[in-house]
């Protein structure tokens, strides 16, 4: 936890950003010790077989690993997803309905990585108080993992843009579950299986229609670094306006380094994300502008929460849909992108 600056400084208003921030994680984390501390008396509930009339009752933190456990799980799990379209799970402060939900469910997955930033505390409470807490990043190994290029010995959260490793996600998932709930296990390997063969389809899919984007101008400019395993999976460059986590702010420099990069490699199409606001990549266009070369803001990607119900970008597989006929359009493919959903 960051000591707050006292005192007023040329970056007071920052500073003082950082306090509120971190004061309220601060209380937060005190809560949640007690609330789970609370939960510890009794422990994990021990319950009865798993039926389609009594499911595990199951807790996610991203829409994405929502929608993974629901197929895996079918109808022996009911998924309870905390973060629901356009949330930043960068920026998510578990509210104390939250806590109790993970606390009563019989398991919880999460993306881990420090996707989550604000919830490792809780998850590794939970962990500690014996509940099956799952993070689908342990699927993949420190080999396949992107290092940050900022901090030292992270790594990338965002590893389902490359769907090969979300099929190791699923695989994962369906272990788990298998393991939690023994007699249905094969059950959860089966459906696990089949939904990684489709991931595999999809994969092939959208390479064809990648494939369509000349090598020239195969660069993804991004609000925020999301799509790093992408980029590496189907050939692109891949840069983000922020970092790989969206809590660290984009500066003046930031917005410049981008512009000039852009306005100098002539890229056609920047894109927007559905979790964060549009600001920073629009005062790149300005810049790019100011440098004499246009740029055209080629749509909303969905970069760590699916779309709205009915948006076609409401499952797993839709949402990769639509980012990658936006992305092929934006940047000179030959696919019209589906509607805009908001
Ligand atoms: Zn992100």
């Amino acid at each position: 936890m960051k000591i707050p600056v006292s005192g007023l400084s040329t970056r007071s208003a920052i500073s003082s950003r950082i306090f509120s921030v971190d004061a309220a994680q601060a209380a937060a984390c005190v809560l949640f010790v007690a609330l789970l501390a609370g939960c510890a008396a009794e422990g994990p509930r021990e319950r009865g077989p798993v039926s389609p009339d009594d499911p595990l009752g199951v807790v996610t933190t991203t829409s994405m690993i929502a929608d993974l456990v629901r197929i895996v799980g079918g109808d022996l799990v009911r998924v309870d997803g905390l973060m629901g379209p356009g949330v930043d799970p960068h920026l998510y402060q578990a509210s104390q309905g939250d806590v109790s939900r993970m606390a009563g469910a019989d398991v919880v997955f999460y993306n881990g990585l420090h996707l989550e930033g604000k919830m490792v505390e809780i998850f590794e409470q939970m962990h500690e108080r014996g509940q099956h807490v799952f993070a689908v990043t342990d699927a993949i190994s420190e080999e396949e993992r992107l290092q940050s290029e900022l901090f030292t010995g992270n790594y990338d959260p965002h590893i389902w843009f490359d769907l090969t490793l979300w099929q190791k996600a699923a695989r994962y998932a369906g272990d788990r579950l298998a393991e939690v709930d023994a007699p249905n296990g094969d059950a959860y390997r089966s459906r696990a299986a089949a939904f990684a063969d489709s991931l595999g389809s999809l994969d092939r899919e959208i390479r064809l229609e990648l494939d369509r984007i000349p090598d020239e101008l195969r660069v993804l400019i991004t609000s925020h670094d999301a799509f790093g395993y992408f980029g590496r999976a189907y050939g692109f460059d891949v840069r983000g306006l922020q970092g790989i986590s969206t809590a660290t702010e984009a500066g003046t420099a930031d917005v410049q380094d981008l512009a000039a990069f852009v306005a100098e490699r002539r890229i056609p199409a920047m894109f927007i994300e559905s979790s964060i606001s549009p600001r920073g990549i629009e005062a790149v266009r300005e810049a790019v502008r100011a440098r004499g070369f246009d740029v055209e803001i080629g749509g909303t990607l969905y970069g760590d929460a699916l779309g709205p119900e009915g948006s076609g970008a409401d499952t797993f597989v839709g949402m990769v849909r639509a980012n990658t006929a936006t992305i092929a359009h934006g940047l000179g493919g030959a696919v019209e992108p589906t509607a805009p959903s908001e």
